[in-house]
């Protein structure tokens, strides 16, 4: 039976560790991180998911904020919502939840995000950091899936890794974090032909195609290692881009749907804003080398 990788547990975890961190830091910094998060429309799904963001950051004692905008807002209502909070020196990671509502253009929305309060990683500049391996925040499912393998002793250094998706919300920084770990890592998307081939190759395979269920055992190999990003709500329930049943036998560790990957997304969110309130609030204080911070392995 497969290794479960357990995102829920692992997230917990962190959230120890986030709190032993604030109290570290609290002294010095005079006020608790801030997180601000930008709702745009009623999206239910979206509203479920920034629910779940203020809720850990109750828990973990991180202060958040919700703005909440009709879907019909102008985009400079938004701009100017994302400048104030930009120059608001209590706010360490602004999100802006997405998807937009219909009409809606998320580029100029993200890139007018202070890059050092980009709690979502998404800031062009922020993914280009990445593409150097330079530091700075990381965008949250691939960050949370690399913490999980880490977790459990995976090692991706020299082995095989497949990607199906190119999104840059997920399937791109994956794969650049494979690669930055070691891993020869593919990338399959919508045009790849054979992709059962290609999956059949991978020692560890992260699926991110946002297709329910498009993944079973003629796509996995024995002993992989299966990373099952997609999440669908249908009317049997929660389901994954992974027939989880024909998989979780071949392989030798598998990510459940929900409590896998989903948590882990959140968690890393609270570790971009604490990283980002722990650096501004160090050079404030006058500190040397404001880079560091005592969360750098959850960043990779
Ligand atoms: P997306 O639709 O932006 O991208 C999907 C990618 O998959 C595309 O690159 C596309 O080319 C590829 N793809 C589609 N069909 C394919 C096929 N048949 N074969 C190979 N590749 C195919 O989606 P996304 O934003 O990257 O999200 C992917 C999934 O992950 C969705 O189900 C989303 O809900 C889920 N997600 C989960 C979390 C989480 O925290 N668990 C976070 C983000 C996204």
């Amino acid at each position: 039976m497969a290794l479960r990788l357990d995102g829920r547990q692992l997230a917990a975890e962190l959230e120890n560790r986030l709190r032993s961190v604030i109290s570290q830091g609290l002294g010095r910094a005079g006020r608790p991180p801030g997180l601000a998060v930008l709702r745009v429309g009623d999206d239910s799904a979206s509203g479920v998911y920034v629910a779940n963001k203020a809720k850990a950051c109750a828990r973990v004692g991180l202060h958040s904020r919700v703005q909440h905008f009709r879907a019909d807002s102008a985009p400079a209502e938004l701009l100017a919502a994302i400048t104030a909070l930009n120059r608001d020196p209590a706010v360490d990671g602004i999100l802006l939840q997405l998807p937009l509502p219909t009409g809606l253009e998320e580029a100029p929305l993200l890139a007018a995000i202070d890059p050092a309060k980009d709690a979502d990683g998404l800031h062009t500049l922020n993914l280009g950091r990445l593409l150097k391996g330079e530091p700075g925040p990381r965008s949250c499912t691939p960050a949370g899936v690399m913490a999980l393998l880490a977790r459990h002793g995976i090692e991706a250094s020299g082995r095989r890794a497949v990607v199906v998706g190119r999104s840059i919300l997920v399937g791109q920084p994956m794969a650049l974090m494979l690669q930055a770990a070691d891993a020869t890592v593919s990338v399959a998307h919508s045009r790849t032909r054979e992709l059962a081939a290609l999956t059949r190759q991978a020692e560890i395979l992260v699926v991110a195609a946002g297709r329910p269920r498009l993944l079973g055992a003629e796509h996995v190999s024995p002993a992989a290692v299966v990373v099952d990003v997609g999440i669908h709500r249908t009317a049997g329930g929660l389901c994954g881009d992974v027939r989880f049943e024909e998989v979780e036998p071949l392989a030798s560790a598998i990510t459940p749907v929900p409590g896998g990957v989903g948590p882990m997304t959140v968690t890393m969110l609270l570790v971009n804003t604490v990283v980002s309130w722990w650096q501004r609030t160090e050079a404030e204080a006058g500190g040397q080398g404001s880079l560091d911070h005592p969360l750098a392995d959850l960043l990779p």
